[in-house]
């Protein structure tokens, strides 16, 4: 299907090198593997599925980091 090309994307940044999707983290407080069928991009809030502990999507080069609060 042909994409609109004068429909710009608003919530796209430019240089959004950050803007990687994964398909899973660890959680840093118990190690769990947690599968994200969706995705899961910078700046997404989570909560491990394991010990529901929330966490905080960040990119730093290119890899996946963890955050708590
Ligand atoms: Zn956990």
């Amino acid at each position: 299907m042909p994409k609109d090309l004068n429909a710009s994307d608003d919530d796209e940044p430019s240089g959004a090198t950050e803007r990687k999707r994964f398909r899973e983290y660890e959680c840093p407080e118990c190690s769990a593997h947690n599968p994200m069928d969706d995705g899961l991009y910078a700046g997404d809030e989570v909560h491990c599925f394991y010990c529901g502990i929330p966490l905080i999507a960040t990119v730093h080069e290119g890899r996946l980091r963890m955050k708590t609060h």
